[in-house]
């Protein structure tokens, strides 16, 4: 092994490659971030793995620097698409604008540089890890993870365990249909609850209803005018509210979980969002399954997927 490798150190690389940013740091196992780079994403393509190469060279050069002695257990890496976890390659994109990603042997080309163990896993079920250590997870053995972003994300820490199914895929809670006479969806599936509960999904379907093609708000302008009670976002804002409380509930029946963790641009709204999404989902589901349950908003985990994707690498009790 090289020169950066120390099986028993408690520092470790997170690598968290997202639609817009890449955020690379050294932490150690309390997930505190000793040295981090920033690098935007210009396209998810292969060609961004090395700038993450020179990304990761600098913020090791920086330990190296202020603590020659320490060496590093591995880099993790949480990255958008559906990681194949076994071999730690981009195994599938939902969206089709990035597909030129699909392929691309993040760890292969990470462990060649650097020969240093490396995990590599998508980024909400990064995101669950750093839960289960620092956030809502933390004494909890049933969790279930959702990111309302763009996209709808999903992960589950079942028996404290990440689950990933056979090759990795398992979690995408965005593609359960609500709705199997519904709309297209570009998974190709039918009435998926992201075409109705997503940030993309809000903004199209208020562009839909408005009466005025010339209107097109953005999500944040759709959700704004819900809380100003202006009928025609609240109508979209029900549905949406509404279709997830209905991916909810087939989560719970499915799962059993103890606690349900929402994060992602859309969780931002708080206790209005938080509020009705409980009453949809109490109306939907079995009373014996509420009882125990409870819905909250992430953990504000600044760098929280950088921190889960160290902590891969760092801890152990999260594996299957
Ligand atoms: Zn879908």
């Amino acid at each position: 092994m090289s020169g950066w490798y120390d099986p028993e150190s408690r520092y470790a690389v997170g690598v968290d490659i997202g639609g817009t940013k890449i955020n690379i740091g050294v932490l150690d196992e309390h997930g505190n971030v000793l040295f981090d780079h920033h690098l935007p994403t210009v396209a998810l393509t292969p060609a961004i793995v090395p700038d993450i190469v020179e990304g990761i060279r600098l913020v090791l050069n920086q330990l190296h620097e202020r603590h020659p002695d320490v060496r590093i257990k591995g880099i993790g890496v949480g990255s958008a698409g559906q990681i194949e976890f076994a071999t730690g390659k981009v195994h599938a994109v939902a969206d089709y604008r990035c597909s030129a990603y699909v392929g691309t042997s993040i760890k292969e080309m990470l462990h060649r540089t650097f020969e240093v163990p490396v995990i590599v896993d998508n980024d909400v079920n990064v995101l669950a890890v750093a839960e289960k250590y620092f956030g809502a997870g933390i004494g909890t053995k049933h969790l279930l993870c959702l990111t309302l972003g763009t996209g709808i994300g999903g992960a589950m820490l079942i028996g404290g365990k990440l689950v990933h199914g056979a090759w990795g895929g398992a979690g995408e809670f965005g593609h359960i249909s609500v709705d199997f006479r519904g709309e297209t969806c570009h998974c190709g599936g039918v009435g998926c609850v992201e075409l109705y509960a997503s940030g993309t999904g809000i903004a199209r379907r208020m562009q839909l209803k408005s009466k005025s093609g010339l209107d097109s708000p953005d999500t944040r302008q759709v959700v704004e005018r819900w809380l100003e009670g202006d009928a025609c976002a609240t109508e979209v804002m029900e549905e949406a509210i509404q279709a997830l409380g209905t991916a909810l509930m087939s989560l719970i029946h499915a799962f059993n979980p103890e606690k349900i963790v929402i994060g992602g641009g859309l969780s931002e709204i708080g206790a209005p969002l938080f509020a009705r999404l409980q009453e949809e989902v109490t109306r939907r589901t079995m009373p014996v399954f509420r009882e125990s349950l409870q819905i909250q908003p992430a953990y504000k985990l600044n760098k929280g997927n950088m921190i889960g994707a160290a902590m891969m690498v760092l801890k152990d009790d999260w594996k299957e």
